[in-house]
C-alpha cells in the first residue's frame, strides 16, 4: 500500500486532531466552508483561465508512470469547462437546485476532504460534477508542478488507445479494465480504471452520435440520460460501446500537440 492510501484510510477514522492539522498544513485535508452557487461558478471561471492545457494534459499523461493519480485528476474538470455556460443560479423544478448545472443553491459545510481523496485514489471527478466540485479541482491542479510525460508515459496511452480502437463492437465500459490492465506498466484499480475510462468520455475521447462529451456539449450532469436504470456510469461513456471506437478529433484537441501519440 502507498504512503498515501494509508493516510487517507487513517483520516476517515482514527485521525487525531494533530494529524488532521497536519495534513491541512499539506494542503491534503480542509475545513469545511459554505459556499454559493454563483461564488462556485465564479471561480470554475476564474481558475480554468489560469489553467494551460499543456499542463493538464502534461500531467495526466505522465500519471501513467508516475503513478500520481492527482495529477490525471485535473483533466475531467478541465474539460467539463470547455462548454459550461457562464451562469448565475437558475431555478429549476426541484427547489434549492440549479436548472443548467443541478448545483445547490448554497452548499454548508462543503467537505472538500472527501473529494481530494477522490484525487488521490482514483484520478478524477467522482460521482458529483458540479461546479463546487470542478472550482476545488481545478484550483488543486494549479498548484501542481509541471512534470513532461516520458516514453513509457506515450507508450502506455498509445497502447490505451490501441485498445479502445480495436476491441470487440460490443464491448461496454465496464468490460474494459480486463482489456486494459494487460498493458505493461497500466497500473489500475477496477475504480481507477473506470473514472480514466468516464473522464475520456467527458473530455469527447470516448463518446457517441448521439451522446456527446462536454468538448462540444454540455449537459446538465444532473439531468444527463443513463443508459439503463441500474448504470450508474458517467455521461456519455456510459452509452459508449466498442462500435463507437475513438473520436480522433477529440483526441486531436486534446493531444494532437504531441508528435508521440498517434492520432
Ligand atoms: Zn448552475
Amino acid at each position: 500500500m502507498k504512503p498515501y492510501e494509508q493516510r487517507w484510510i487513517d483520516l476517515r477514522g482514527f485521525t487525531t486532531d494533530e494529524e488532521f492539522a497536519y495534513l491541512k498544513e499539506q494542503g491534503l485535508a480542509f475545513d469545511p466552508v459554505d459556499m454559493k452557487h454563483d461564488e462556485a461558478v465564479q471561480k470554475c471561471f476564474e481558475y480554468v483561465k489560469q489553467c494551460k492545457k499543456s499542463h493538464v494534459t502534461d500531467l495526466f499523461l505522465s500519471s501513467f508512470t508516475s503513478e500520481r493519480l492527482d495529477c490525471r485528476s485535473g483533466f475531467a474538470p478541465f474539460a467539463i469547462m470547455q462548454t459550461m455556460p457562464d451562469h448565475g443560479f437558475t431555478t429549476s423544478s426541484a427547489p434549492g437546485y440549479c436548472a443548467i448545472c443541478s448545483a445547490a443553491a448554497v452548499y454548508a459545510n462543503m467537505d472538500a476532504t472527501d473529494w481530494n481523496v477522490n484525487r488521490y485514489k482514483h484520478g478524477s471527478i467522482w460521482l458529483l460534477k458540479v461546479p463546487y466540485v470542478i472550482q476545488f479541482h481545478l484550483a488543486q491542479h494549479l498548484q501542481l508542478a509541471r512534470q513532461k510525460p516520458t516514453a513509457d508515459d506515450f507508450r502506455i496511452f498509445n497502447a490505451i488507445l490501441d485498445t479502445l480502437r480495436s476491441v470487440e463492437p460490443k464491448t461496454k465500459p465496464k468490460d474494459l479494465h480486463k482489456e486494459l490492465k494487460k498493458i505493461e506498466g497500466f497500473k489500475a484499480s477496477n475504480d481507477q480504471c473506470r473514472v480514466l475510462v468516464e473522464a475520456l468520455g467527458i473530455a469527447g475521447i470516448l463518446e457517441t452520435d448521439e451522446h456527446k462529451g462536454y468538448l462540444t456539449h454540455f449537459t446538465n450532469p444532473g439531468l444527463a440520460p443513463s443508459k439503463s436504470h441500474s448504470s450508474d456510469w458517467a455521461y456519455p461513456v456510459d452509452f459508449w460501446t466498442g462500435a463507437d471506437g475513438v473520436n480522433n478529433k477529440a483526441l486531436a484537441f486534446w493531444f494532437g500537440a504531441y508528435p508521440d501519440i498517434r492520432l
